[in-house]
């Protein structure tokens, strides 16, 4: 839970106070030498390693990735011998979870990807996934052209002639995958949740709940679920003027445009200036970066101190739901009463179990409902293969970490799945829809918010 006696910074936030590109290559390189130092070559991360799991190849595992950096590094190895191995990693940090010897693997992919990117040729799609990184995600209005063009194509005939007549087959496989991810969009969904906008009694304690970019524009009806669970309790829901956390970017190796991205989040939540108040979040990767944003900075930066401040404010929506179990059963239980009995599972998405060490907490909230019966999920830390974008850009790969999953729901024969991040949420989908099971799937807020009283 977070520290709320935290003190607000009051330095003023500039773009002075970023790294160069300079300093940030030499504060790179000296962290990668440290990270690859924790790594004692034991093994005891491969079983569980989706891509490990589904290729048996030593170079798509978390001790064969270190070691490939490791001979880059020492030159036996060059950049383009060792980057599709590790673009190959979906980055669920499983490996991390798993590892006896603490190897901060998360920052070992994120900092060898940038490196990387400083000495590999540029793919040519580069360009067009930094634009929309860099102005797309950030921008509600360009988002919201995106979903017009996912109505239009989805709900005017497009795509239904597409599949008839077999043009999509005829696409490169990331555009099949795209398609295939399209979030349901419909003409009279809820509208995307604004900046400044309040929920509950206004004389009731208040809780920051930041909307984001992807899920507000086309899953709006998570967050609306989310704040009527948390109104519930007695809590009023305030919407801050936060802007995308640039978690896709910093993934990507991009790691200016992610600093960029941080700042812009530092500067729009020092002016808030509610420094006690909970910054409660619904989306797993969104979440695990906010509260990993300090390691964008290096550490005698004063951004550093700063976004420690920051992260030390933001929770997970379950973690923060454990404290007020009591308060949630009581508020279920009418409603639970005349419920019929649901078996259903829960998939942990790994930004939550692995990166944000949130394993128990759902589960445990979940369970105050009497009418669900959450099932044993085979596997369930493991990864489904969406991680971010990666479905889009290695679709063969995380149809075959989709198919294990797929193959392990099936196998529970429940009725509901439960997932907590958007990402995963369209790729469970896809595969569901793949098989032709009828599982209903939801975020747990949503499932929690069904059998409110
Ligand atoms: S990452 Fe950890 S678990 Fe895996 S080989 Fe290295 S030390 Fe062992
Ligand atoms: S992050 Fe996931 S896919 Fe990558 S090496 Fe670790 S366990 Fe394997």
């Amino acid at each position: 839970m977070p520290n709320n006696t935290t003190s607000l910074p009051c330095q003023p936030l500039t773009e002075t106070l970023l790294p160069t590109e300079a300093e940030n290559q030499a504060v790179a390189q000296h962290q990668l030498e440290m990270l690859l130092k924790a790594c004692i070559q034991c093994g005891m991360c491969l079983s569980s390693c989706p891509t490990y799991g589904v290729t048996g190849s030593e170079a798509e595992s978390p001790r064969g990735r270190i070691h490939l950096v490791d001979l880059w590094q020492q030159e036996r190895l060059t950049a383009e011998a060792i980057a599709p191995h590790l673009n190959n990693c979906l980055g669920c940090r499983s490996c991390e979870t798993a590892c006896p010897s603490n190897v901060q693997y998360g920052d070992l992919l994120n900092t060898s990807r940038y490196l990387l990117k400083q000495n590999t040729p540029a793919h040519w799609f580069a360009p067009i996934k930094r634009w929309l990184l860099a102005t797309v995600l950030p921008s509600p209005a360009w988002l919201q052209v995106a979903r017009l063009g996912a109505l239009l194509y989805t709900t005017t005939g497009i795509a239904w002639l597409a599949n008839r007549l077999g043009v999509l087959k005829l696409l490169p496989p990331s555009l099949q995958a795209m398609e295939q991810l399209c979030p349901p969009v419909a003409w009279d969904d809820t509208p995307a949740l604004e900046a400044g906008q309040r929920f509950g009694n206004l004389d009731a304690p208040i809780v920051l709940f930041p909307v984001g970019c992807v899920m507000n524009t086309f899953m709006a009806d998570i967050h609306y679920a989310t704040i009527e669970v948390i109104v519930a309790l007695g809590f009023q829901v305030l919407i801050p003027a936060l802007p995308c956390c640039g978690a896709l970017a910093h993934h990507a190796g991009e790691l200016s445009l992610s600093q960029q991205q941080a700042l812009a989040t530092l500067q729009a939540w020092q002016a808030l200036n509610t420094p006690t108040t909970p910054i409660v979040m619904n989306s797993a990767g969104c979440a695990a970066h906010y509260k990993e944003l300090a390691h964008l900075f290096p550490s005698d930066s004063p951004l550093h101190a700063v976004a420690v401040a920051f992260s030390k404010q933001v929770v997970d929506v379950h973690e923060w739901l454990l404290s007020q179990v009591k308060a949630l059963a009581e508020q279920l239980k009418v409603k639970n009463a005349e419920e019929q009995r649901v078996k259903a599972i829960y998939q942990p998405a790994c930004h939550l179990y692995h990166a944000q060490g949130v394993q128990t907490e759902p589960l445990a909230v979940l369970s105050v409902l009497p009418a669900v019966e959450w099932v044993p999920l085979a596997d369930a830390s493991l990864c489904c293969g969406s991680a971010g974008i990666y479905n889009i850009e290695h679709p063969a790969l995380s149809q075959q970490v989709l198919d294990a999953k797929l193959d392990a729901i099936e196998a529970t024969g429940a009725t509901l799945l439960a997932v907590a991040n958007p990402g995963c949420y369209l790729q469970l989908r896809k595969g569901l829809q793949q098989r032709g099971l009828t599982l209903e799937i939801l975020h747990p807020m949503q499932v929690l918010a069904r059998y409110l009283g």
